[in-house]
């Protein structure tokens, strides 16, 4: 099996302790393990940090360069530890592991995994360690990084490229939850979860386990075990097979599964844009040179004196000013009036497979915020999904209400963080 652990695990040396005698223990049952291994607790930050201390904008392939030297230093320390205890582990880069990715720094993709000293290792009775959340791009030879919260989706590549049977991901909380603990002390544990709803949990931003990482495991059937590494709770399976496993043990398929919030999105709109055909072309055109994401649209109705409209769209918060740069320097190409930003809002996000089949969700949910006092700027749905964007100061309020009024609400306070920083 693949173990993965991450920073919150191994914070200080006491946790990588603690996870060292986890690992031996496994190893001790008879089962076969790999691990991959995050950085100490905030190392990733710190790096970050530091980084801009010394530079605005760091050429991509030095940050990608410094970042991985989080990694570095917990799979040697936790390989040290796992010594003490009479057991041999060997660390490993990701580059060492086989971790093949594209060029793209601080956002690469796997592209392959070729663990030939990975099994090597395991073949001659070593416990391999791997630094997460990273690789080594194929055509340039240099040292890239997955993006945030990375060293899930190593996992997981890796579990799939050695045909483990399950992939379980350590962390500081006893699973995946109907809600963030931190934000919602009554969160309900979901025992099982299918890779379809986890990744709208986890693209939503339940940052338990990052999309990336769910959407290879689903594509390569790899089933997630989510537990922490503080307790001996049984978790939350994450895998085909969920909506049939709640069948099986008499339960009825739950219609909601959670809730999910994301604070990291701003708001672009632009104003006066004449209501013909390619105007939309033209300017998502601009934000698509710039390489953005764009995620919710909305469009007005054009008025009829004026014929011109509005289009508002949600992109990540980060690419906000290169958006915006875009599209000015195209403001007469366009022709529009104005545009303008904000990023005071949130996403708040209810999901649930039963939401096909079952109606109603949607007013129950709208009914919910209008209680609470929120005022909704934009709505998306998918088939499992509907989201909504309010003001960042409404997130709370809007998530805490929607998860009561779906009784997501634990009857007793089962959640606990026994970790983290929540950085
Ligand atoms: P790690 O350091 O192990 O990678 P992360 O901080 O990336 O841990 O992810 C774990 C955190 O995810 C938890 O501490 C919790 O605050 C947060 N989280 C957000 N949404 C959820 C959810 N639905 N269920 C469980 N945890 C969640
Ligand atoms: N250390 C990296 C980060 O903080 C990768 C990870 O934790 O998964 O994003
Ligand atoms: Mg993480």
């Amino acid at each position: 099996m693949v173990q993965k652990y991450g920073g919150s695990s191994v914070a200080d040396a006491d946790g990588v302790k603690r996870v060292a005698q986890r690992i031996v223990k496994t190893r001790k049952d008879g089962d076969q393990v790999v691990v991959v291994v995050s950085a100490m607790g905030d190392t990733t930050d710190e790096l970050i940090d530091l980084a801009s201390q010394i530079s605005p904008a760091p050429p991509a392939r030095e940050l990608d360069m410094l970042l991985t030297s989080g990694e570095r230093i917990s799979m040697a320390v936790l390989a040290m530890a796992i010594a003490t205890l009479g057991y041999e582990a060997r660390s490993f880069t990701g580059s060492q592991a086989g971790v093949i990715t594209d060029a793209a720094h601080g956002k690469a993709r796997i592209i392959d995994v070729t663990p030939g000293r990975i099994r090597a290792a395991l073949d001659e009775g070593a416990i391999p360690i791997v630094a997460g959340f990273q690789g080594v791009s194929q055509t340039t030879k240099d040292i890239t990084t997955l993006g945030r919260g990375g060293s899930d989706t190593t996992a997981v590549a890796l579990a799939a490229a050695l045909r483990a049977d399950v992939c379980e991901i350590y962390t500081d909380v006893d699973g995946v939850f109907t809600e963030d603990p931190r934000l919602v002390r009554g969160a309900r544990r979901i025992p099982v979860i299918s890779y379809e709803e986890m990744l709208e949990l986890a693209a939503c931003g339940a940052k338990v386990l990052i999309p990336r990482c769910v959407e290879y495991a689903r594509r390569y059937e790899v089933p997630i075990h989510v537990r922490s590494s503080f307790s001996d709770k049984v978790g939350t399976w994450v895998n085909r097979h969920a909506d049939d496993e709640s069948e099986e043990a008499g339960m009825e398929q739950a219609i909601i599964s959670g809730v999910a919030h994301d604070r990291s999105e701003a708001k672009i709109t632009v104003v006066g844009v004449p209501d013909r055909v390619g105007e939309a072309a033209r300017i998502f055109g601009k934000i698509a040179e710039g390489g953005i994401n764009i995620d919710m649209i909305v469009q007005n109705v054009s008025a009829l004196a004026t014929g011109l409209t509005d289009i508002s769209f949600t992109l990540p918060a980060a690419d906000g000013q290169k958006a915006l740069d875009l599209l000015r320097a195209a403001k007469d190409v366009i022709g529009f009036q104005e545009v303008f930003y904000e990023d005071r809002i949130g996403k708040v996000s209810l999901i649930g497979a039963g939401m096909r089949s079952h109606p109603g969700v949607t007013a129950k949910f709208f009914g919910a915020l209008a209680e609470a006092g929120v005022n909704i700027q934009m709505i998306t749905t998918s088939e499992i999904r509907i989201s909504v964007v309010v003001g960042s100061a409404d997130v709370d309020t809007a998530v805490i209400a929607t998860h009561k009024a779906f009784d997501l609400d634990a009857e007793e306070v089962e959640a606990v963080v026994y970790g983290g920083t929540g950085r």
